[in-house]
């Protein structure tokens, strides 16, 4: 026997139809990618919920003209933006597929991406004009470029094809009813960045969506409401901002985007200007926000929690925030096949008691799993192991919002008995929190036994004098690898390799201790904004241990 329920499908359109209606007058405040004048002016866009359905429909309508139909793949090359998000909610109301492009990949992969999902439409920022300008001679399929600006700043282009957004907008109307359809039907397309081989593509339909969308606003998730001002730092090219774009809309939340300048003191004055509550972004982002504000001792007076994921979030990064600054941190963790969340770090109701230290040690770890995720831990035969917070394994998750395979089958059937495989090595404790120790690719294996590389790493940046460290294996002959610590010390700093080291003492197993220290002026970062492990174990290929070991 069925429930006698009403069988509407869980559509995207659905989220902006209800801003508008019961949060009309929430704001979205954008930070403008054009020039400002002089006197500042011109720099902040403001318009509020009920104006972004009006322009998404007006778009809508302009992407019909144009013979957008259902299934069409239509890109963007785009920050955090007022326009971006009316692609968002336009292209995926009409059933069209939004692909939103990494643009801090190379040129030549993000000409592999757009054809490899047949983009028809390419949207693009004027910051990135250059780099769509580089790449288009190579798109095959993209019959249109639209430049996200006004007539007034329309540059001169070798773009084909090229329209102006606002033109789009002017020309149609607002008149338009979403259409409906199967809730399984796909609604975006985000390619993983592939550390090896190329990029695959993630499509995740309307039902993921918004079932992610109603789990990430959850109190033990992201705990977004009506009541927030929440500025997403992480990029909408990027696991479409962890899907705070759809939250805030279910909430009605009032938005705040950034657009380009993601630096200390841009992001501060932001914050500070629009009163934001809540913030999101990877640890980099943070580094830099933290030491300008240290610099020039600054607060926050409105900031409440950041959420911090992407890559582990250093234990010091979780203690300056809460203890110097009062900005409550939620560690998170999740990836571009997880739509992407997966688990946060908040406290149960019997750590409330506990001391600091303790409720710092839960707060370190990845977290525990929203309702929809299911996680386990299994070794190299794919026995499921025990959650003990001891035994580390390969951490295989599944659920709804979680892909079942790449868009065109790349790469084969990733699953294995209908769970995805995470590619990261974990614990999981006896109240469900899990603890990242490492990629299966970058663990350490010491004589048969594996290191944490992110657990010394997070030894090292917790060193007032370290700024960012990366821990990688070098081939040892006995041990097959060994760990050492590239880092980079803060300007002026003057700590020696044997003060690192020494540092180490009595918080690890001693043959945990790494085996040499590097310092250098930089490390490399992916496009995402993550340690390349992979680039810096090609620049210490020829790298030798000292003969001691
Ligand atoms: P991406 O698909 O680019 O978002 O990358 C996903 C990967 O980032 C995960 O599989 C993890 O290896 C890493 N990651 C994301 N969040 C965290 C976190 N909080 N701690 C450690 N690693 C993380």
């Amino acid at each position: 026997m069925q429930g006698l329920m009403i069988g509407a499908p869980l559509l995207i359109s659905d989220l902006i139809r209800h801003a508008d209606r019961h949060h009309g007058d929430a704001e979205i405040v954008s930070k403008r990618v054009e020039v400002p004048t002089k006197d500042g002016s011109g720099a902040i866009h403001r318009y509020t919920y009920r104006e972004a359905h009006a322009r998404s429909r007006r778009l809508a309508n302009a992407l019909k003209k144009l013979g957008v139909g259902a299934t069409d793949r239509i890109a963007t090359l785009a920050w955090n933006g007022y326009r971006h998000f009316e692609i968002y909610y336009a292209v995926a109301g009409l059933g069209a597929v939004i692909h939103t492009i990494n643009p801090r990949l190379f040129p030549d992969q993000v000409g592999y991406i757009a054809n490899h999902a047949e983009d028809r439409i390419v949207f693009v920022d004027l910051s990135f004009l250059p780099l769509a300008e580089k790449v288009a001679p190579a798109l095959k399929t993209v019959q249109h470029y639209v430049v996200m600006t006004d007539r007034a700043h329309m540059p001169q282009t070798s773009l084909p094809n090229a329209l102006c957004f606002e033109d789009l907008i002017e020309g149609s109307d607002d008149r338009l009813v979403w259409p409906e359809f199967d809730e399984k039907t796909a609604s975006c397309l985000c390619y993983t960045s592939g550390t090896t081989g190329n990029p695959k593509g993630v499509l995740y339909s309307h039902r993921s969506t918004i079932l992610h969308a109603y789990a990430a606003a959850l109190p033990d998730a992201l705990n977004v409401s009506a009541r927030d001002v929440v500025l997403p730092v992480v990029p909408m090219f990027h696991v479409n901002a962890w899907g705070l774009p759809y939250s805030c809309a279910l909430v009605g939340a009032k938005l705040v985007f950034p657009g380009q300048h993601l630096d200390g003191r841009s992001l501060h004055e932001l914050f500070e200007q629009e009163g934001v509550t809540m913030s999101a972004g990877v640890p980099t982002v943070w580094l830099g926000l933290l030491n300008y504000m240290k610099e020039h001792k600054l607060r926050f007076s409105s900031l409440k929690a950041v959420v911090i994921g992407g890559s582990a979030c250093p234990p010091a990064m979780i203690r300056s925030f809460q203890d110097e600054h009062g900005v409550q941190v939620i560690h998170a963790w999740g990836m571009t096949e997880m739509s992407p969340l997966g688990t946060v770090s908040t406290l149960k109701g019997k750590h409330l008691g506990a001391d600091k230290e303790a409720q710092y040690a839960v707060q370190n770890k990845q977290g525990r799993v929203l309702f929809g995720v299911d996680m386990k831990i299994v070794d190299s035969d794919g026995k499921e192991l025990p959650n003990d917070g001891k035994a580390f394994g390969d951490l295989h998750v599944k659920g709804p919002w979680i892909t079942t395979s790449y868009f065109k089958g790349e790469g084969g059937d990733p699953l294995r008995d209908g769970w995805f495989p995470t590619g990261d090595v974990a614990t999981i404790d006896p109240d469900g929190y899990m603890q990242i120790t490492d990629r299966s690719k970058d663990v350490i294996k010491s004589g048969g036994e594996w290191i944490s590389s992110i657990d010394l790493e997070n030894i090292a940046v917790a060193h007032p004098d370290i700024v960012e460290a990366a821990v990688i294996g070098i081939r040892h002959p006995k041990w097959d690898e060994r760990p050492i610590v590239v880092a980079v010390k803060k300007p002026g700093a003057g700590i020696t390799r044997e003060e690192l080291l020494k540092f180490y003492e009595g918080k690890i197993a001693k043959w945990w201790m790494p085996d040499d220290v590097a310092f250098v002026e930089q490390l490399p970062h992916t496009a995402t904004g993550k340690l390349s492990k992979l680039a810096l174990r090609g620049e210490f290929k020829d790298y030798r241990l000292p003969e001691s070991t």
